[in-house]
This record gives C-alpha cells, structure tokens and sequence, in this order.
C-alpha cells in the first residue's frame, strides 16, 4: 500500500483584493484559501474569495457521500487572520447551508475570550454585510487557541502554529502527517537582508513551503511598510531552511498572468522546485 495522499490545493492564490480579468484568467484573481488533504480528512486555511468555488465542491461531494449511504466527515476551517482578502468569501461557503454538515473554525490571532465567533460576528454585521452568522443552517463550533499552540483537529494531524509580522498579528501554520509536513507562512513581512529566525526555524525540512510573495526585491523599497514579502525573500528562507518545494503565493491584484510566467522563470531558476500559485493548482508532498 502506498503512502497516504498529502497535498495542497490553491483555491485563491491572490492577495489583498480579488482581480478577475483576461489578464489574470490563468492563475486566477480569487484571494487566499488553501485545502490540505490529510489522507480522509481535509483541512481549509483561509477564507478569501477562493473558498467560494472550494464549498460548492464540497457540498457536490457531500451529496455523493449520502446517496452511497457513506458519513460526512467535518470541516475544519482556519484562519491566519481576518483581513478582507482572507475573510470575504466566508459568508458563501456552501457547506454552512447543509444542517447535515459541522465545520469547525479555528483562529488565534485575536485576543480576548470568544475571539473567533467574535470575528465572524463582527465581519457579518451590518452595515457591511445584510445578515448574519445566524443564517446558516450547519452546525458551526468555534475555536480559539493562542500562538504557539500545537493543535490536534482530526486524528493523526498536528498544527503547529507561529505568529507572523503582519499588521493586525496573523498566524503561520505547519500541517504535519505521516511524517510529512505543509508550511502555510502568509500574510508577513521582512527585514531586507535580515531573515526571520522564528520562519526559518518554523519551516525547517518543511516538504512544501506556501510563502507570502507579494513583491519582488526590486518593489519592496515602496512597500517595506505593507506586511508583506517578496518571492525572492521565500527562496533565501527555502534555501536556508531545507524547505524540499516552495509556492509563490498571496500575489498583487495587479500581477498579470504573464507578470507571473516572468516570475516563475526567475524563481526556477533561483530555486528548481518551486511553483507559482494559481487556482486549482495541487501540490503533493
Ligand atoms: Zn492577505
Ligand atoms: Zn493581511
């Protein structure tokens, strides 16, 4: 018997704003959502416009599941923190409609008591958004850990967790299994020629690195203060930490999809296993 599937598959791979155009059409302008398949289970990091499109797979899936008279299994759903452009398509998950399903939804970013239904109910609220977390009909379960915190959310999986430099703090994840593991560094920052210790050593020997590559070095003087980073940054921590692939991720709004065949040239030639995120894209490990 072979190993068990472990894989990443790019929902969004956008950041800070969703940007669909014929520009764009090949990696795709939906922002940031991730599913980590861990053998039968499946874990979603993020809640951008890409989880759209991952729900409504989910819930074809689900109904497949009840005609072949199979259980559900229940969603886990994390969060490296609430900006827009990691948020805004939680309120179209398919599956928060189905009372058949559970989804858990984990954050630790914030602080105070409640924090993750506080997020949810903070984010659905008018006026901003017409309605509110009460409209689903799923049953949905709140959790909320501290940084540093090692999770335990479906059986054999371990989430390490790591604070990042972001504006608003943000969370960096490490999914391992079977002796593998996923690193999920997004949204965070850098000091030029000065490497994040605690991402180096977070992400050692990681099998798959998903890094925050905003900018490129040439662009980051302008936006040093933005907390974000560069692809050539996530190829100096790769190397520096083992990282065996690594995924260019979290691009602007404005990176057309021949800015990135350009970026993804460069970044192969800086560092041969390496992957420029794009919509349905899936990473085995
Ligand atoms: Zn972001
Ligand atoms: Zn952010």
């Amino acid at each position: 018997m072979g190993k068990p599937a472990f894989q990443a598959k790019l929902w969004g791979a956008r950041g800070t704003l969703a940007s669909d155009s014929k520009s764009t059409v090949r990696y795709g302008g939906n922002t940031a959502c991730v599913e980590i398949t861990c053998g039968s289970e499946r874990l979603l990091f993020d809640a951008g416009s890409g989880l759209r499109a991952a729900g409504d797979h989910m819930a074809r899936e689900a109904k497949k599941l009840d005609r072949s008279g199979a259980p559900r299994k229940n969603l886990n759903l994390f969060f490296t923190h609430c900006h827009y452009d990691h948020i805004s398509g939680l309120p179209f998950f398919a599956p928060f409609f189905d009372p058949k399903t559970t989804v858990n939804i984990w954050s630790g970013h914030l602080s105070g008591p409640n924090k993750t239904q506080r997020m949810i109910d903070n984010y659905m609220c008018p006026p901003y958004f017409p309605v509110g977390p009460e409209v689903f009909s799923a049953s949905v379960t709140y959790h909320d850990f501290e940084v540093h915190d090692i999770l335990k959310p479906v059986k054999d999986v371990v989430v390490k967790t790591l604070p990042l430099n972001h504006h608003d703090e943000c969370v960096g994840y490490r999914i391992e299994f079977d002796g593998r593991s996923i690193s999920y560094i997004t949204d965070t920052t850098h000091i030029p020629g000065k490497m994040d210790q605690g991402i180096v050593e977070f992400v050692e020997g990681t099998d798959l690195m998903i890094y925050d590559a905003t900018y490129t070095d040439a662009e980051f003087p302008t936006f040093w203060n933005f907390g974000h980073s560069t692809w050539e940054e996530g190829v100096r921590i790769s190397k520096a930490a083992g990282v065996k692939r690594y995924c260019v991720f979290h691009h602007r709004p404005s990176r057309t999809d021949k800015d990135l065949d350009k970026i993804d040239e460069q970044c192969k030639r800086a560092f041969k296993r390496s992957w420029i995120g794009r919509e349905g894209l899936v990473i085995k490990v």
